[in-house]
């Protein structure tokens, strides 16, 4: 595998944006949005993913550079529409608007309907966290065919809906990021694992005939296979909720049949805005989860080179990791990212430049 400093990325992942129709502007929050995602160690959500954004493109199905729409608004309550264009951007844009509305309501819901694929979530608890707030995303997936088993199905149904909760930093620990797919792994891991050559985990997949499999190209060659759910009932029972949540509060739709489907990517999402401020003393929050966190990470370990953690830190880790080292980028994916590069007209000195490959 080799390694690129992220800056590197940035540069490659923008010239692609821009050559594809995005402006200056979209390009560099897009770009940063993806390599802060490999950053972050979630390579599934990184630059690996703008082969299928410049296939979105083609079909009409990411339509980039499009304006943030405003369609519903009642103060502490509102919805925008993405209308298909970049969700790393149009989310960006639509949490800045509720963070302010959260700052005069102290409580606020926030739909984002039908954004182009919105990448990591977390990436906009991170801007809550920023702003000292507390938030809870639900986000469904439609667009695409479903991706994953209900709880006893053996074919997909639904997407991979990830949930992000966000609690700001204290004094004496740091902020709180739970951003995780309800499903037992992300679509992205199943395309890392594929491209690597290597298994997964067994359950963690179904074939295309149902039948319990380790191959994680099942997801991407007909028939398609199903990835199972997270947690059994619990994990189907979330997933669901987030189809409920995000598809149906938003108006954007959940992902039955009977919506039409183009095979991109498009999130729903439906954030809630708390003001922590406007519930109690902030002082003795911060002392609370402070204690908390010092309390739970006090449990002994199992084992020893495995200290327990709290969400969010294994992001933290790998950013100051592959902030040194560079983040790696595995040959089948360079090789994409390269073809890409030259489909949409970058030179091939300047590819070769800026990936070395
Ligand atoms: P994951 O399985 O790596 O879980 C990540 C979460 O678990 C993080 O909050 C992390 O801090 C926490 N965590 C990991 N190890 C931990 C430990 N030992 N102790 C405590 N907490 C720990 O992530 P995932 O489910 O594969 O999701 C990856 C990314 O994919 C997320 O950023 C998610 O938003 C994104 N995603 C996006 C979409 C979309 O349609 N936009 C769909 C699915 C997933």
């Amino acid at each position: 595998m080799k390694r690129f400093p992220a800056e590197q990325l940035n540069t490659f992942a923008e010239a692609i944006l821009t050559a594809t129709g995005s402006s200056r502007r979209e390009a560099k929050i897009v770009a940063d949005h993806l390599v802060q995602s490999n950053l972050a160690g979630h390579d599934s959500h990184g630059i690996g993913m703008l082969p299928t954004y410049v296939s979105s493109i083609e079909k009409g199905a990411l339509v980039p550079d499009v304006e943030l729409q405003l369609i519903l608004d009642h103060g502490a309550m509102m919805v925008f529409d993405g209308c298909r264009g970049y969700g790393q951007r149009l989310a960006r844009e639509a949490m800045v608007v509720a963070i302010e509305r959260c700052r005069e309501n102290g409580l606020v819901f926030m739909g984002l309907r039908n954004a182009h694929h919105m990448g990591r979530i977390g990436s906009y608890g991170e801007q809550v966290i920023e702003a000292g707030m507390v938030s809870l995303h639900f986000v469904n997936v439609v667009d695409h065919r479903p991706l994953v088993a209900p709880y006893r199905g053996t074919a997909a149904r639904y997407s991979t809906n990830p949930i992000c909760f966000a609690m700001p930093a204290t004094t004496g620990s740091a902020p709180i990021l739970l951003d995780m797919a309800t499903s037992k792994v992300a679509l992205g891991k199943m395309r890392v694992a594929m491209n690597k050559g290597e298994e997964v985990a067994a359950e963690t997949l179904f074939g295309g005939t149902g039948q319990p499999t380790t191959d994680p190209s099942v997801m991407f060659v007909e028939p398609y296979g199903a990835i199972t759910s997270l947690g059994q009932h619990k994990g189907y029972g979330i997933a669901f909720f987030c189809e409920l949540l995000a598809g149906v509060l938003t108006g954007g739709g959940t992902i039955q049949p009977e919506n039409p489907q183009m095979g991109g990517i498009v999130n729903h999402m439906s954030t809630i805005l708390i003001d922590p401020q406007r519930l109690v003393d902030y002082q003795w929050m911060e002392q609370e989860i402070s204690a908390l966190v010092k309390y739970v990470k006090g449990a002994p370990a199992e084992d020893s080179e495995l200290p327990v953690l709290v969400a969010g830190e294994p992001e933290m880790m790998m950013r100051s990791e592959r902030g040194c080292s560079g983040i790696p980028v595995d040959e089948t994916t360079c090789n994409q990212l390269v073809d890409t590069a030259r489909q949409v007209g970058i030179e091939r000195s300047l590819v070769e430049n800026l990936l070395n490959c």
